[in-house]
C-alpha cells in the first residue's frame, strides 16, 4: 500500500516512510491510496482486540518493512481493555481511556512508538521526537516512548497552561524523555517546534520526527476501535450504530470515517466540538475561517484550526458530499456541566467534559437512534471540573495513579530554539 499526500505534490510514501516523516514533504498529510474492504475475520465480534487490530491494519502494511512485525506490534501496543458499556437500551459508551495515560491518544501513541522503535533498530543516529502539547498529547507520547531504544523525546508545554495532573503526567519521566516548561503559551511551544523542523542547522545535527495527530501512525490504529465497537454493537443489538465523537483536531473522527469506508457497520457519524466552532461554521457557511482557540472545560478540544480537516476534505472532495457526510455541533461549557450532572444522576456513569460534549449532541441530534458515544478520556483526569458537579470523588485508575505518584522533573525555558536544542 502507498500513501499519497493530500496535496499531491510529492511521491506517495510507504507506510514506514510516512510514519518516520510525519508531515509529507509538500506540507500535506499522508492518506491511504485506497481504503481496503475489511476481511470477514476483522468483523468477527468474538475476535480479541490485538488480533482484530492485526486484521484491520494488515492491508496498510502489505509489502512494508513493518509487515512481519505487525502481529507482535499489535499485541504489545493494545494490551489494555476496550469496553463498550451500556448507557441505555440502544446507547453504549465506547471507553477509550484504559491505556497508560487514560485517554484515547494512547492507542495511536503506543502503536507509533513501537513501530518507530522497530524502524530504528540498526540505525546509528537516534531519532528525536519533538512534541508541543497543550496537555493530553504530550503525556500520551511521553508514556508511549519512554524506554524505547534509539529514540529520544522532548515535550514542550506552557508553564501556566496545564492542569496539575496534566503537569505530573508530563514531568514524571527520565531517561529518553525530557520535559520543558516553556515561559509562554501553547502557541509559543508550537512555534519553537516548527522552527526546529525548518532549521537546516538543526536537521544536520538531529534526525527529527513528530508524533502529533498529523502522523499517519497515530491515525491508522484509530480505525480499529471503530471496527471493534460497531461489530460488537451489531452482534448485540442487530442494528448499526451511529457514532458521536468528541472532536478537536478531528484525527479521531478521521479514523471513524476510514473505518466506515472500509465496511465497518456504522450508520452515521456526528462530531461534537466545544465552544471552538470553526468546524460547524465551516460546514454551514462553506467558508473556512481558522481563529485563535478559546479555553473551555473540554480543553483537549480547544482547537482553532483543526489540522486533520485536510484529510476529511480529501476523503469528501465534493462540497455536497462533505456537508452530507460530516455533521458537527458546538457545545457550551454550561451544556457540558449540565450533561455531566444529568448523566450521573440518571445512570451513575461519570463522563469527562469531552465525552459530555458527545453525549449532549447525541441527546439533541439523535435521541432515538442506536448509537455509540465515544468516551475519549477518563473523568479522573478532569477531577476539578467533574467532582464538584457530581458531589463525590472520582477514583483514579491504577495506571494513572502510578504516573501521578512518580517524582516530577523538568526544565523551565524561554520560548527559544537555542534553549531547547542548544
Ligand atoms: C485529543 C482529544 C480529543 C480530540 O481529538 P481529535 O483527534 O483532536 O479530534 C478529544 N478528547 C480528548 C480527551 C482528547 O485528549
Amino acid at each position: 500500500m502507498r500513501f499519497p499526500s493530500t496535496r499531491g505534490g510529492c511521491e506517495p510514501a510507504s507506510a514506514s516512510e510516512a510514519l518516520r516523516t510525519g508531515l509529507a514533504p509538500d506540507g500535506g498529510l499522508f492518506v491511504p491510496e485506497l481504503l481496503p474492504a475489511l476481511s470477514p475475520a476483522a468483523l468477527d465480534p468474538a475476535l480479541p482486540y490485538p488480533e482484530r487490530a492485526r486484521e484491520v491494519l494488515a492491508p496498510f502494511f502489505e509489502g512494508d518493512e513493518l509487515e512481519p512485525d505487525l502481529p507482535e506490534l499489535c499485541r504489545e501496543a493494545f494490551d489494555f481493555p476496550v469496553p463498550l458499556t451500556r448507557l441505555s437500551d440502544r446507547v453504549r459508551i465506547l471507553e477509550l481511556f484504559h491505556g497508560p495515560t487514560a485517554a484515547f491518544k494512547d492507542f495511536g501513541a503506543c502503536f507509533l512508538a513501537r513501530a518507530l522503535e522497530r524502524l530504528q533498530s540498526g540505525e546509528k543516529t537516534p531519532l528525536t521526537i519533538l512534541v508541543a502539547t497543550s496537555g493530553d498529547t504530550g503525556g500520551a507520547v511521553a508514556a508511549a516512548f519512554h524506554g524505547r531504544t534509539g529514540i529520544s523525546v522532548r515535550v514542550l508545554f506552557p508553564e501556566d497552561g496545564v492542569s496539575e495532573r496534566q503537569r505530573k503526567q508530563l514531568t514524571c519521566w527520565d531517561g529518553n524523555v525530557a520535559s520543558y516548561a516553556v515561559r509562554g503559551t501553547f502557541d509559543d511551544c508550537q512555534r519553537v517546534v516548527k522552527e526546529a523542523f525548518r532549521s537546516p542547522e538543526i536537521s544536520r545535527r538531529f534526525r527529527l520526527s513528530s508524533a502529533n495527530s498529523i502522523n499517519l501512525g497515530r491515525l491508522l490504529p484509530q480505525t480499529v476501535y471503530y471496527v471493534h465497537a460497531s461489530a460488537l454493537f451489531l452482534a448485540e443489538t442487530g442494528e448499526k450504530p451511529a457514532l458521536v465523537i468528541p472532536s478537536g483536531n478531528v484525527g479521531n473522527a478521521v479514523g471513524a470515517y476510514w473505518a466506515r469506508a472500509m465496511g465497518a457497520p456504522i450508520a452515521r457519524i456526528a462530531l461534537a466540538v466545544n465552544a471552538n466552532r470553526v468546524l460547524p461554521d465551516f460546514l454551514t457557511e462553506g467558508i473556512y475561517r481558522p481563529r485563535p482557540s478559546v479555553r473551555t472545560l473540554a480543553n483537549a478540544m480547544d482547537v482553532g484550526d483543526p489540522s486533520n480537516l485536510e484529510r476529511l476534505r480529501f476523503l469528501f472532495p465534493e462540497r455536497e458530499t462533505l456537508e452530507r457526510e460530516v455533521s458537527a455541533r458546538s457545545v457550551t461549557d454550561g451544556e457540558i456541566r449540565d450533561t455531566i450532572r444529568r448523566v450521573f444522576e440518571g445512570s451513575g456513569l461519570v463522563l469527562c467534559p469531552h465525552t459530555a460534549c458527545a453525549e449532549y449532541v447525541r441527546e439533541r441530534r439523535m435521541p432515538e437512534a442506536p448509537s455509540i458515544v465515544v468516551a475519549t478520556a477518563h473523568p479522573a483526569k478532569f477531577e476539578t471540573v467533574v467532582e464538584p458537579l457530581i458531589g463525590q470523588a472520582v477514583p483514579v485508575p491504577p495506571a494513572l495513579a502510578a504516573l501521578l505518584d512518580a517524582p516530577s522533573r523538568h526544565e523551565t525555558i524561554e520560548p527559544r530554539l537555542e534553549e531547547l536544542l542548544g
